[in-house]
């Protein structure tokens, strides 16, 4: 059954289920999930009328601990079962420790998580910490983090559910196929999102190319990365030892793919930009208030880089552009009320409220 099929049916039983045969997970690999996948795309008319374009919101905070990292965690953590592993560990700028803490606890694994200390958005941190992981705050950035972790796992006693653990390119890749489903069997003309660790953008990129068969489609799109301008190794050509954002979802100097996010931006005719954090608090703004979705700051990249491109006369017209809104807005509460002031509060009167109203 096509995924659309079963949406309507409401038969979704998630990532694993509907898309095993495309998963290289090992044969008998149990089927770890919180119906994860199946996310919205949202049109995003003003937005397109903006830049000249269809746009539409690959709206991932939808998942169940609110953003895409659940897609490539159900079946790392499938795999891990089937491995007969006992542990996972990731190291986190927040939304890989709430993915891996959720998807551990329902199947009954432990989960380690390491992380830079004190730049991890409360509300990530409060699903690491609720669904029972062991949180170890480090004196070091994401990319030191990540090291560590990788020689943990290395004793074999521990399974790596980062994303340079290919079950997690695997089930990110699914995206792709739900976008061409849900654009009616058409792969989209241009496909934006923000780039961190490049895990997605290699993933999503794999799944387009899988799509040339799966669905029979015969172009794929130009990928668009959006790297901050503060942590864009990329962009520059090199590490960024001190990687500095706002946007801490992809506050990373040393991409683990970031051979593959050059391969996807190559092959791909696409580009990837630095957009700086008051372009991308500017899109973030623009998304909660025109479009009514609230995504967290660092999915907001790749609206801001569409947004730039289209300003520079980029922007092909009608083109049909999706752009994965990677993070729920609601991890990241203190981001809001730091841009915009909670007004004084007045008399509980009708002559008080009416004027601020300006009724
Ligand atoms: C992980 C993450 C990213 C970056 O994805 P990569 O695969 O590391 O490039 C972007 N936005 C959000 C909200 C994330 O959680």
């Amino acid at each position: 059954m096509t995924m659309d099929a079963l949406r309507r049916s409401g038969a979704w039983g998630g990532v694993v289920e509907a898309f095993r045969e495309r998963l290289a997970l090992p044969a008998g690999a149990p089927t770890i999930t919180l119906l994860e996948g199946n996310t919205p795309l949202i049109p995003a008319p003003t937005i397109g009328d903006r830049v000249g374009a269809d746009v539409h919101l690959k709206f991932e905070g939808m998942n169940p601990t609110g953003s895409f990292k659940d897609r490539g965690m159900c079946v790392a953590v499938s795999g891990a079962v089937a491995s007969g592993s006992k542990v996972i560990v990731c190291a986190s700028t927040g939304n890989t420790s709430a993915s891996a803490a959720a998807y551990a606890a329902r199947a009954g694994l432990r989960c380690g998580v390491v992380i830079p200390e004190g730049q991890i958005a409360l509300g990530k941190l409060a699903q690491a910490l609720i669904h029972g992981a062991s949180v170890i705050p480090v004196e070091g950035n994401f990319d030191d983090a990540l090291g560590i972790v990788r020689e943990l796992a290395e004793t074999g006693e521990a399974t790596l559910v980062n994303s340079v653990n290919p079950l997690r390119i695997e089930g990110q890749k699914t995206v792709a196929f739900e976008v061409v489903e849900q654009l009616g069997g058409v792969p989209p003309d241009i496909h934006c999102l923000p780039v961190g660790n490049a895990g997605n953008i290699t993933a999503a990129w794999l799944g387009y190319t899988e799509a040339l068969e799966v669905y029979g489609v015969d172009r794929r799109p130009a990928m668009w990365g959006a790297q901050a301008a503060g942590a864009a190794p990329i962009v520059r050509g090199e590490r960024v030892e001190r990687p500095q954002t706002i946007a801490t979802a992809i506050r990373i100097g040393n991409p683990a793919s970031w051979d593959g996010a050059v391969a996807a931006r190559d092959s791909s005719g696409g580009t990837i930009e630095a957009v700086t954090d008051a372009e991308i608090l500017d899109a973030y703004r623009l998304l909660a208030s025109v479009e009514g979705v609230f995504c967290e700051p660092a999915s907001a990249a790749g609206v801001a880089l569409l947004l730039n491109k289209a300003a520079a006369g980029e922007v092909p017209p009608g083109a049909t552009v999706v752009v994965t809104l990677t993070g729920h807005g609601l991890k990241d509460p203190d981001r809001v009320v730091q841009e915009i002031e909670l007004p004084a509060s007045v008399r509980a009167e009708l002559d008080a409220v009416a004027p601020r109203l300006g009724l």
